[in-house]
Protein backbone atom coordinates (compact mmCIF):
# COMPACT_ATOMS: atom_id res chain seq x y z
CA UNK A 1 0.00 0.00 0.00
CA UNK A 2 1.69 3.49 -1.12
CA UNK A 3 2.10 5.95 1.58
CA UNK A 4 0.29 7.75 3.39
CA UNK A 5 -2.57 5.64 3.64
CA UNK A 6 -5.82 5.59 5.50
CA UNK A 7 -9.11 3.44 6.33
CA UNK A 8 -12.66 3.82 5.22
CA UNK A 9 -15.65 2.46 5.08
CA UNK A 10 -18.19 2.12 2.32
CA UNK A 11 -20.55 -0.63 4.32
CA UNK A 12 -21.87 -2.06 7.48
CA UNK A 13 -23.06 -5.75 7.75
CA UNK A 14 -21.68 -9.01 6.57
CA UNK A 15 -24.15 -12.01 4.78
CA UNK A 16 -21.79 -14.87 5.78
CA UNK A 17 -22.99 -16.89 8.41
CA UNK A 18 -19.30 -17.96 9.82
CA UNK A 19 -19.94 -19.46 13.21
CA UNK A 20 -16.28 -17.68 14.77
CA UNK A 21 -17.77 -14.28 13.78
CA UNK A 22 -21.64 -14.47 13.30
CA UNK A 23 -24.35 -13.60 14.86
CA UNK A 24 -21.79 -11.13 16.20
CA UNK A 25 -21.95 -8.58 12.93
CA UNK A 26 -25.83 -9.33 13.12
CA UNK A 27 -26.11 -7.52 16.26
CA UNK A 28 -23.96 -4.65 15.58
CA UNK A 29 -25.63 -4.13 12.45
CA UNK A 30 -28.50 -5.46 11.30
CA UNK A 31 -29.42 -8.14 9.32
CA UNK A 32 -29.00 -6.50 5.91
CA UNK A 33 -26.25 -5.06 4.30
CA UNK A 34 -26.08 -1.49 4.06
CA UNK A 35 -23.92 0.25 1.39
CA UNK A 36 -23.14 4.46 0.91
CA UNK A 37 -23.72 5.28 -2.42
CA UNK A 38 -20.51 5.10 -4.86
CA UNK A 39 -20.47 8.79 -5.35
CA UNK A 40 -20.62 9.30 -1.58
CA UNK A 41 -17.67 7.13 -1.25
CA UNK A 42 -15.90 8.53 -4.44
CA UNK A 43 -16.86 12.23 -2.60
CA UNK A 44 -14.52 11.01 0.57
CA UNK A 45 -11.78 9.40 -1.23
CA UNK A 46 -11.17 12.91 -3.41
CA UNK A 47 -11.13 14.93 -0.61
CA UNK A 48 -8.35 12.27 1.24
CA UNK A 49 -6.56 12.57 -1.78
CA UNK A 50 -6.59 16.09 -1.93
CA UNK A 51 -7.05 17.35 0.99
CA UNK A 52 -4.76 14.85 3.24
CA UNK A 53 -2.64 13.66 0.11
CA UNK A 54 -3.82 10.11 0.60
CA UNK A 55 -1.85 7.68 -1.68
CA UNK A 56 -3.83 4.82 -0.98
CA UNK A 57 -7.01 3.68 1.23
CA UNK A 58 -7.85 0.57 2.79
CA UNK A 59 -11.32 -0.18 3.21
CA UNK A 60 -12.45 -1.24 6.67
CA UNK A 61 -15.67 -3.40 5.88
CA UNK A 62 -15.53 -6.92 6.95
CA UNK A 63 -16.82 -7.71 3.60
CA UNK A 64 -17.27 -5.31 0.52
CA UNK A 65 -19.64 -6.64 -1.66
CA UNK A 66 -18.35 -7.20 -4.94
CA UNK A 67 -19.60 -9.08 -7.94
CA UNK A 68 -22.60 -7.06 -7.37
CA UNK A 69 -24.17 -4.12 -9.14
CA UNK A 70 -23.04 -1.79 -6.36
CA UNK A 71 -19.57 -3.37 -6.22
CA UNK A 72 -19.05 -2.52 -10.27
CA UNK A 73 -20.59 1.21 -9.65
CA UNK A 74 -17.73 1.64 -6.96
CA UNK A 75 -15.20 -0.12 -8.83
CA UNK A 76 -16.17 3.01 -11.18
CA UNK A 77 -16.36 5.34 -8.71
CA UNK A 78 -12.94 4.59 -7.28
CA UNK A 79 -11.51 4.54 -10.77
CA UNK A 80 -12.67 7.74 -10.95
CA UNK A 81 -11.08 8.84 -7.61
CA UNK A 82 -7.93 7.65 -8.99
CA UNK A 83 -6.82 5.97 -5.64
CA UNK A 84 -5.40 2.94 -4.75
CA UNK A 85 -7.36 1.05 -2.96
CA UNK A 86 -7.52 -2.65 -0.94
CA UNK A 87 -10.52 -4.46 0.43
CA UNK A 88 -11.57 -7.62 2.10
CA UNK A 89 -13.86 -9.72 0.70
CA UNK A 90 -15.36 -13.26 0.53
CA UNK A 91 -13.88 -15.43 -2.13
CA UNK A 92 -17.33 -16.70 -3.21
CA UNK A 93 -17.80 -13.46 -4.51
CA UNK A 94 -14.85 -13.57 -7.28
CA UNK A 95 -14.72 -14.18 -10.69
CA UNK A 96 -12.54 -13.43 -13.33
CA UNK A 97 -14.79 -10.78 -14.83
CA UNK A 98 -15.05 -9.52 -11.25
CA UNK A 99 -11.06 -9.21 -10.56
CA UNK A 100 -10.33 -7.68 -13.94
CA UNK A 101 -13.34 -4.52 -12.59
CA UNK A 102 -11.07 -4.88 -9.28
CA UNK A 103 -7.37 -4.29 -10.75
CA UNK A 104 -8.67 -1.59 -13.43
CA UNK A 105 -10.12 0.10 -10.93
CA UNK A 106 -7.16 0.54 -8.74
CA UNK A 107 -7.49 -2.25 -6.41
CA UNK A 108 -3.92 -3.40 -4.90
CA UNK A 109 -4.41 -5.30 -2.63
CA UNK A 110 -7.07 -7.76 -1.04
CA UNK A 111 -7.29 -10.20 1.95
CA UNK A 112 -9.38 -13.42 1.78
CA UNK A 113 -10.56 -15.37 4.84
CA UNK A 114 -10.25 -18.52 3.35
CA UNK A 115 -9.45 -20.41 6.67
CA UNK A 116 -8.91 -23.47 5.55
CA UNK A 117 -8.07 -25.88 2.58
CA UNK A 118 -10.53 -28.43 3.88
CA UNK A 119 -13.97 -28.85 2.61
CA UNK A 120 -14.92 -30.25 5.94
CA UNK A 121 -13.45 -27.71 7.82
CA UNK A 122 -15.25 -24.46 5.83
CA UNK A 123 -18.02 -26.70 6.35
CA UNK A 124 -17.86 -26.57 9.85
CA UNK A 125 -17.14 -23.30 10.21
CA UNK A 126 -20.09 -21.85 8.02
CA UNK A 127 -17.91 -20.01 5.71
CA UNK A 128 -20.29 -21.29 2.60
CA UNK A 129 -17.37 -21.74 0.47
CA UNK A 130 -14.99 -24.55 -1.04
CA UNK A 131 -11.70 -25.32 -1.49
CA UNK A 132 -12.32 -24.81 -5.42
CA UNK A 133 -13.65 -21.46 -4.62
CA UNK A 134 -10.50 -20.27 -1.90
CA UNK A 135 -8.22 -21.92 -4.61
CA UNK A 136 -9.60 -20.10 -7.50
CA UNK A 137 -9.80 -16.71 -5.92
CA UNK A 138 -6.22 -16.77 -4.93
CA UNK A 139 -4.92 -17.73 -8.33
CA UNK A 140 -7.21 -15.30 -10.21
CA UNK A 141 -6.21 -12.59 -7.95
CA UNK A 142 -3.03 -13.17 -8.01
CA UNK A 143 -2.73 -13.82 -12.14
CA UNK A 144 -4.10 -10.13 -12.44
CA UNK A 145 -0.91 -8.65 -10.38
CA UNK A 146 -3.29 -7.77 -7.40
CA UNK A 147 -1.88 -8.43 -4.06
CA UNK A 148 -3.31 -11.48 -2.22
CA UNK A 149 -3.25 -11.88 1.48
CA UNK A 150 -4.44 -15.00 2.80
CA UNK A 151 -5.73 -15.35 6.30
CA UNK A 152 -6.11 -19.02 7.44
CA UNK A 153 -7.25 -20.28 11.07
CA UNK A 154 -6.00 -23.78 12.51
CA UNK A 155 -7.17 -25.28 15.53
CA UNK A 156 -10.45 -25.01 14.66
CA UNK A 157 -13.37 -27.86 16.05
CA UNK A 158 -12.80 -31.42 14.74
CA UNK A 159 -9.61 -30.51 12.65
CA UNK A 160 -6.97 -33.40 11.86
CA UNK A 161 -4.15 -33.22 10.79
CA UNK A 162 -5.14 -34.69 7.28
CA UNK A 163 -7.11 -31.32 7.11
CA UNK A 164 -4.06 -28.94 8.11
CA UNK A 165 -2.05 -30.87 5.11
CA UNK A 166 -4.87 -29.44 2.74
CA UNK A 167 -4.38 -26.16 3.59
CA UNK A 168 -0.49 -26.41 3.67
CA UNK A 169 -1.45 -28.14 0.11
CA UNK A 170 -3.27 -25.26 -1.02
CA UNK A 171 -1.52 -22.40 0.04
CA UNK A 172 1.57 -24.53 -1.78
CA UNK A 173 -0.40 -24.54 -4.78
CA UNK A 174 -1.57 -20.64 -4.79
CA UNK A 175 1.41 -19.13 -2.97
CA UNK A 176 -0.36 -15.84 -1.78
CA UNK A 177 1.77 -12.77 -1.86
CA UNK A 178 1.07 -12.54 2.11
CA UNK A 179 -0.66 -15.24 4.79
CA UNK A 180 -1.83 -14.83 8.44
CA UNK A 181 -2.28 -18.03 10.39
CA UNK A 182 -4.59 -17.53 13.77
CA UNK A 183 -5.38 -20.26 15.96
CA UNK A 184 -9.52 -20.10 16.02
CA UNK A 185 -10.63 -18.39 19.52
CA UNK A 186 -14.29 -18.32 20.98
CA UNK A 187 -15.43 -14.74 20.28
CA UNK A 188 -17.40 -13.87 23.17
CA UNK A 189 -20.97 -13.68 20.93
CA UNK A 190 -20.33 -15.99 18.50
CA UNK A 191 -21.61 -19.41 17.66
CA UNK A 192 -18.27 -20.58 18.11
CA UNK A 193 -18.52 -18.97 21.74
CA UNK A 194 -21.60 -20.73 22.83
CA UNK A 195 -20.73 -24.09 21.20
CA UNK A 196 -17.44 -24.13 23.42
CA UNK A 197 -18.54 -22.65 26.10
CA UNK A 198 -21.24 -25.65 26.45
CA UNK A 199 -18.26 -28.04 25.76
CA UNK A 200 -16.00 -26.72 28.02
CA UNK A 201 -18.04 -25.94 30.45
CA UNK A 202 -16.38 -26.36 34.05
CA UNK A 203 -13.16 -25.84 33.00
CA UNK A 204 -10.83 -23.81 35.04
CA UNK A 205 -7.97 -23.23 33.35
CA UNK A 206 -8.59 -19.95 31.71
CA UNK A 207 -6.25 -16.37 31.86
CA UNK A 208 -6.95 -13.02 32.44
CA UNK A 209 -6.18 -11.56 28.98
CA UNK A 210 -8.97 -13.65 27.60
CA UNK A 211 -12.03 -12.06 30.45
CA UNK A 212 -10.51 -9.18 29.11
CA UNK A 213 -11.58 -9.75 26.14
CA UNK A 214 -14.97 -10.67 26.88
CA UNK A 215 -15.33 -7.62 29.41
CA UNK A 216 -14.97 -5.44 25.95
CA UNK A 217 -16.69 -7.85 24.25
CA UNK A 218 -19.75 -7.65 26.83
CA UNK A 219 -19.59 -3.87 26.81
CA UNK A 220 -19.35 -3.51 22.70
CA UNK A 221 -22.59 -5.72 22.30
CA UNK A 222 -24.13 -4.34 25.44
CA UNK A 223 -24.59 -7.82 27.46
CA UNK A 224 -23.99 -7.68 31.51
CA UNK A 225 -19.96 -8.36 31.87
CA UNK A 226 -20.38 -9.37 35.19
CA UNK A 227 -22.40 -12.64 32.99
CA UNK A 228 -20.09 -12.94 30.50
CA UNK A 229 -17.32 -12.93 33.00
CA UNK A 230 -18.90 -15.64 35.01
CA UNK A 231 -18.82 -17.74 31.93
CA UNK A 232 -14.99 -16.86 30.78
CA UNK A 233 -13.65 -18.19 34.13
CA UNK A 234 -14.79 -21.35 32.69
CA UNK A 235 -12.60 -21.31 29.98
CA UNK A 236 -9.10 -20.56 28.64
CA UNK A 237 -7.95 -18.58 25.47
CA UNK A 238 -5.34 -21.17 25.78
CA UNK A 239 -7.39 -23.73 25.19
CA UNK A 240 -7.27 -25.35 21.80
CA UNK A 241 -10.93 -25.97 20.07
CA UNK A 242 -9.38 -29.47 18.27
CA UNK A 243 -7.46 -32.15 20.02
CA UNK A 244 -4.37 -32.24 18.63
CA UNK A 245 -1.44 -30.53 20.03
CA UNK A 246 -0.34 -27.56 20.41
CA UNK A 247 3.59 -28.09 19.19
CA UNK A 248 2.26 -30.22 16.05
CA UNK A 249 -0.34 -26.54 15.25
CA UNK A 250 2.54 -24.49 15.36
CA UNK A 251 5.12 -26.31 13.56
CA UNK A 252 2.25 -26.36 10.65
CA UNK A 253 1.57 -22.21 11.35
CA UNK A 254 5.03 -21.99 10.48
CA UNK A 255 5.38 -24.01 7.15
CA UNK A 256 1.97 -22.03 6.35
CA UNK A 257 3.07 -18.69 6.65
CA UNK A 258 6.69 -19.59 4.62
CA UNK A 259 4.06 -20.58 2.20
CA UNK A 260 3.79 -16.59 0.88
CA UNK A 261 5.81 -15.37 -1.38
CA UNK A 262 7.61 -12.94 0.89
CA UNK A 263 7.85 -15.19 4.22
CA UNK A 264 7.33 -13.08 7.36
CA UNK A 265 9.93 -15.26 9.21
CA UNK A 266 11.26 -18.93 9.00
CA UNK A 267 11.39 -19.11 13.13
CA UNK A 268 9.01 -20.67 15.82
CA UNK A 269 6.21 -18.70 16.24
S1 LIG B 1 -17.34 -13.31 5.89
FE1 LIG B 1 -16.10 -12.30 7.47
S2 LIG B 1 -17.39 -10.68 8.34
FE2 LIG B 1 -18.72 -12.08 7.19
S3 LIG B 1 -19.50 -13.53 8.70
FE3 LIG B 1 -17.67 -14.45 7.80
S4 LIG B 1 -15.94 -13.81 9.10
FE4 LIG B 1 -17.72 -12.51 9.60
Amino acid sequence: MEEPCTTLMATRGCPGRCVFCQPIIRDLFGNTVRCRSPENVEAEARYLRDIYSVASVQFADDSVPVGTEWGDALCEAMKRAALPWAINCRVNSITPPVVRRLAVSGVCKILFGIESGSDAILKRLGKQATREQNRSALLSCRDSGIHVRASVMIGSPGETEHDLECTLDLLQQTRPDSIIVNFTKPTPGSRLFRQFGNRRAGRDDWNESFAKLVNTAAGGLGIDPHKMQKLAARHSSDVLLCELPRDLLESYRVEMLNCACNPPFSGAA
